[in-house]
């Protein structure tokens, strides 16, 4: 049984942690030396419509930044956000900003109410 297969290596990208065969020719939008929305501090997410919202005032939809060679933004107004270490940060900055949100729309109604 175990010679039915062979042991080979993967590679596994530390900032989006897909696993790869190669590890030449992934180009990974969250790699902060791309300098791109989803690792800079002022990326404050994503709209329904698809628009990144930045704390500078850039306007770009997702749709554009993926037709940005290999995902090299290069944003001068980049800035790399507070202990990134990759998607995961991206994805739990969106997350907590979502929930401070709730919480001031809570807070709000109830003064409404007092
Ligand atoms: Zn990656």
């Amino acid at each position: 049984m175990k010679e039915d297969f062979e042991e080979i290596t993967m590679y596994k990208c530390r900032y989006c942690e897909k696993v790869f065969y190669t590890n030449k020719r992934h180009k990974c939008k969250f790699n902060p030396l791309n300098k791109t929305c989803f690792s800079c501090t002022f990326c404050k997410g994503v709209t329904e419509e698809g628009v990144i919202e930045c704390d500078q005032g850039n306007e770009i939809s997702l749709e554009e930044l993926s037709r940005q060679y290999h995902w090299k933004l290069d944003c001068h107004k980049w800035e790399c956000m507070n202990g990134y270490i990759g998607k995961d940060s991206y994805i739990k900055r969106i997350y907590d900003n979502w929930r401070m949100e709730k919480i001031v729309e809570e807070e709000n109604e109830s003064d409404f109410f007092e």
